[in-house]
């Protein structure tokens, strides 16, 4: 039998996490953290609540997964966030020295791709899970502003 527990199922649990930034009106951005096919950190993005630039989801997430495992480092922790990480989450994430990221829609603008910050090398990434509901929701989010 399959694993249920795959990049996929976690993967919709950001998204869902992102459904809840949406109806708050932040931009909707999803992540949890998960260590031994458990959740220990759901987020999402805050920015609108906390009046913070820096209170993106992969943020709130490290801090929440940290204060779960009651250590700095999250080795051993994959982060499923819905949207690329930009250069200070991915910085973050090296300090964290996190084992794997997996994202959903790529930011062509913003991420940490085009910026050039490099993660941990001891991180490794996948990319493009389940990016077409994750990149819908910010279509639907940023047309939803503009009218
Ligand atoms: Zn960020």
């Amino acid at each position: 039998m399959e694993n249920p527990f795959n990049d996929t199922y976690f993967m919709k649990k950001a998204l869902q996490e992102a459904e809840t930034a949406f109806e708050k009106g932040e931009i909707p951005v999803g992540a949890v953290i998960v260590v031994d096919n458990k959740i220990i950190a759901r987020t999402h993005n805050l920015t609108e609540l906390l009046h913070d630039v820096t209170a993106h989801a992969e943020m709130q997430a490290i801090t929440s997964a940290a204060n779960y495992l009651g250590g700095k480092y999250l080795k051993g922790c994959t982060l499923y966030v819905t949207l690329e990480p930009c250069q200070m989450c991915a910085g973050a994430l090296y300090w964290s020295q996190i084992s794997k990221i997996v994202f959903g829609a790529r930011d062509e603008q913003r991420g940490f791709i085009k910026m050039g910050t490099q993660l941990h090398p001891k991180t490794e990434v996948v990319s493009g899970v389940l990016a077409n509901e994750a990149a819908d929701l910010m279509v639907r989010f940023f047309a939803s502003k503009r009218k």
